[in-house]
């Protein structure tokens, strides 16, 4: 073996690898981190929204207050093409200072990679892990360029993009792309994000800096046919799509797609690996909950490291401690996400009046108002 034997070797040092890192690290426990992209590789333009939970969880790390281009969700605007039903919700009706935030993923990967640097974490750029092996007492990493490393736990945070990605337990393909892009609009955003619900997939405009990050999800044919619009026609089909709530579409940057689908991995209680992040489970984006909760499973993994033994770091005992600790936040926020998408997705006109009365409830009950908020910003704890 290459190395000594680590407490926790991470596989990816993506958002939720390195908070992981870093989390272990404030309840002294010592992580191995290994990434396969270069440590100069330039992170993909995509745009996070963070809850108002992953904010807290980044505060506690030192890592917020290095984040600059952040901006603000005070309120959510959510409604359905061609029906009745607005729900609204706000930030200072909940007391919280916004109910989430916009980055973009390259911010806050340059955040985390600076703060593993400056905590002295261990992280080898470049290094792609090739499989995993369990045993007795510790599971063995193997590298693509041929080096084995060891540890009692290894934290599989590779987006579910490694080489050995196991079968899911659950998917669906919503047969959806999402069509992201930045666009600017007649209006200026005042920090209030939309949510628009239509018949082939749900729409979303979340505040970013003096623009939106449009998040559009089409069916598979319509998405690749709306990416490749020039401009002045796809920001008349967006106007169509989306309506006139913020003026005029003026401009809009590159558009790039991506599959959307539910994938639900988890994590075995055996063989000292744990899977976290989209590693564990890949969601729609509707509602932005899949980034948050993988936040989630780095902070509670972590948390519970520090609470074990180093003798029962990885034990089947940990593990399943995990699993149980984690079950109904990744479940909830599954079944959330995928409430929303198949139930809101279609044109079925019962249906769609159930969810203008859905709509309706949700802006018109308070206490039921202040459970989805709470269940988006803080997960299943909230
Ligand atoms: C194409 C795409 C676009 C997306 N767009 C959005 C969006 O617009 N808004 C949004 O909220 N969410 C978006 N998401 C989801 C969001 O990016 C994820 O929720 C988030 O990045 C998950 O973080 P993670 O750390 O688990 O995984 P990742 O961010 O994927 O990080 C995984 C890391 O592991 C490394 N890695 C992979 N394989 C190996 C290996 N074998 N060995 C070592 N390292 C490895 C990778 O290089 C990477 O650095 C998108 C996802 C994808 C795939």
């Amino acid at each position: 073996m290459d190395a000594g034997l680590n407490d926790v070797l991470i596989v990816g040092a993506g958002p939720v690898g390195a908070v992981c890192a870093l989390a272990l690290m404030q309840q002294g426990v010592a992580a191995h981190v290994l990434e396969a992209q270069p440590e100069d590789a330039r992170a993909d333009s995509r745009t996070l929204a963070l809850a108002h939970g992953s904010r807290l969880i980044l505060d506690r790390l030192g890592v917020w207050e290095r984040l600059q281009g952040v901006t603000p969700i005070t309120r959510i605007h959510i409604s359905q093409r061609d029906a009745l039903g607005v729900a609204r919700l706000a930030a200072d009706e909940l007391g919280v200072p916004a109910l989430g935030y916009v980055l973009p993923y390259a911010e806050l990967a340059a955040a985390l990679k600076q703060a593993l640097r400056e905590a002295g974490i261990a992280v080898e750029y470049g290094v792609a892990v090739a499989r995993i092996e369990s045993a007795a007492d510790a599971a063995i990493v193997h590298t693509a360029d041929a080096r084995t490393l060891g540890a009692p736990l290894v934290a599989v945070a590779d987006g579910g993009r490694g080489n050995a990605v196991p079968i899911p337990r659950f998917e669906r393909d919503y047969g959806q792309i999402a069509v992201v892009c930045d666009v600017e609009t007649e209006l200026p955003h005042a920090n209030q994000a939309f949510e628009r619900f239509t018949p082939d997939g749900p729409a979303a405009l979340l505040p970013k800096g003096d623009r939106y990050a449009m998040v559009w999800s089409a069916s598979n044919a319509d998405a690749q046919r709306i990416a490749a619009l020039p401009d002045d026609e796809f920001l008349a089909t967006l106007q169509r799509h989306f309506g006139g709530r913020q003026g005029m579409f003026l401009q809009a940057g590159p558009r790039k797609t991506f599959p959307l689908r539910l994938a639900y991995t988890g994590s075995d209680t055996a063989g000292r690996v744990v899977r976290i992040g989209n590693a564990a489970q890949t969601l729609h984006p509707v509602a932005g909950q899949g980034f948050n909760i993988g936040l989630r499973d780095a902070w509670e993994l972590a948390s519970l490291c520090g609470d074990t033994p180093r003798e029962a770091l990885g034990s089947t005992a940990m593990l399943a401690a995990y699993a149980r600790g984690r079950r109904d936040d990744v479940i909830g926020g599954l079944g959330f996400t995928d409430f929303l998408v198949c139930t809101f997705s279609n044109d079925f006109a019962p249906l769609r009046h159930a969810r203008g009365l859905g709509l309706l409830a949700l802006e018109a009950v308070p206490p039921l108002k202040i459970f989805v908020a709470r269940r988006m910003m803080f997960g299943a704890r909230g």
